[in-house]
């Protein structure tokens, strides 16, 4: 199956989340089933990324948007054990600094967008600026209804600039299935760390999130910088699909093996060719010392 067609949001179109099914899992039937297709993408992934960090020509920006225990930092963690550490980062945007607040909305994003050859993970991300800034009025309506078209002119310069791929996660859990994430968070000692207050207060704005998603998703889906919905209640099929079509993105980038920066033949010639020279001329010298020593 092509996720890259199935979940994508094709620009400009309005869509309903209520009408999509968060459980949603193809063919599939089980982590077991799934998992020779899923490490099929994470090789191809493993081995595109490492290419794009040695190709340093252009650079992938992944952002990963979720409502609270929506699998932001599992997705995190399954997406990066597959790349190699040194060609990635990841940010995750929580609250702004008063520092922050005194600056534009994508003044704290833009000095961590990727650099040629990286591929940065947004954990949340200036869309926050859309979500909980629009749900909760916390700026006037007037400055964060022309946010949509700074994203995407912020996005498009990304692109334009630097060569910048952009690809946008929602991961869809239903209502359902945050309670019931929480409540094994409750339950697991390991995990009462994760859970806040404030993850049941927004839990209360469920309808008024996913109305601000909906925004989100017509607004700034563009062909440079897509959006995905991810059916995410079960975590299996939400790495399977996020691995195909990241590794798909990657061989969509064309990323080539970078030439080499020496001429191999004078460098075999003058180092390795004039170094196994004296190798086999080393025994005749060790002779020569060791019949000299004898006498
Ligand atoms: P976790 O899964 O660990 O709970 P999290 O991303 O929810 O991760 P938290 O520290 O619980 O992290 O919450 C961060 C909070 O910061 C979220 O409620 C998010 O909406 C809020 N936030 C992020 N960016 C902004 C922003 N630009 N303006 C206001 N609030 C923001
Ligand atoms: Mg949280």
């Amino acid at each position: 199956m092509d996720y890259r067609k199935l979940f994508l949001v094709e620009a400009g179109k309005r869509l309903k989340l209520a009408k999509m099914d968060p459980g949603y899992c193809g063919k599939h039937v089980s982590e077991k089933q799934s998992k020779a297709e899923t490490e099929k993408y994470c090789g191809k992934l493993n081995k595109l990324q490492y290419l794009l960090y040695a190709e340093a020509r252009q650079s992938l920006l992944i952002v990963l948007q979720a409502m609270d225990a929506g699998g932001k930092d599992g997705t995190v963690a399954h997406a990066m054990s597959t790349m190699n550490p040194i060609g990635t980062v990841v940010t995750s945007f929580k609250q702004p600094t008063t520092e922050d607040l005194k600056h534009d909305f994508l003044w704290r994003v833009h000095s961590h967008v990727p650099a040629k050859g990286m591929v940065s993970v947004f954990n949340r991300s200036h869309y926050e600026d859309v979500l909980v800034v629009r749900v909760h009025n916390l700026v006037p309506k007037d400055i964060w209804a022309t946010r949509y078209s700074a994203i995407n002119d912020f996005e498009k310069l990304l692109w334009r600039q630097n060569g910048t791929r952009i690809i946008k996660f929602f991961l869809y859990i239903s209502k359902e299935e945050q309670l019931k994430r929480f409540a094994a968070r409750l339950e697991d000692p390991a995990r009462n760390w994760k859970i806040s207050e404030d993850d049941y207060r927004e839990r209360e704005f469920w309808d008024d999130y996913m109305k601000a998603y909906e925004a989100v998703f017509r607004k700034t889906s563009t062909e440079h910088a897509p959006w995905y919905i991810i059916p995410a209640n079960h975590k299996w099929f939400r790495n399977l699909a996020i691995s195909q079509i990241v590794a798909e993105t990657f061989e969509d980038m064309g990323i080539r093996t970078p030439k080499p920066q020496v001429d191999l033949e004078l460098i075999k010639r003058q180092y390795h060719e004039a170094e196994e020279q004296e190798v086999t001329a080393k025994p005749k010298l060790a002779r020569d010392g060791k019949l000299k020593m004898k006498k």
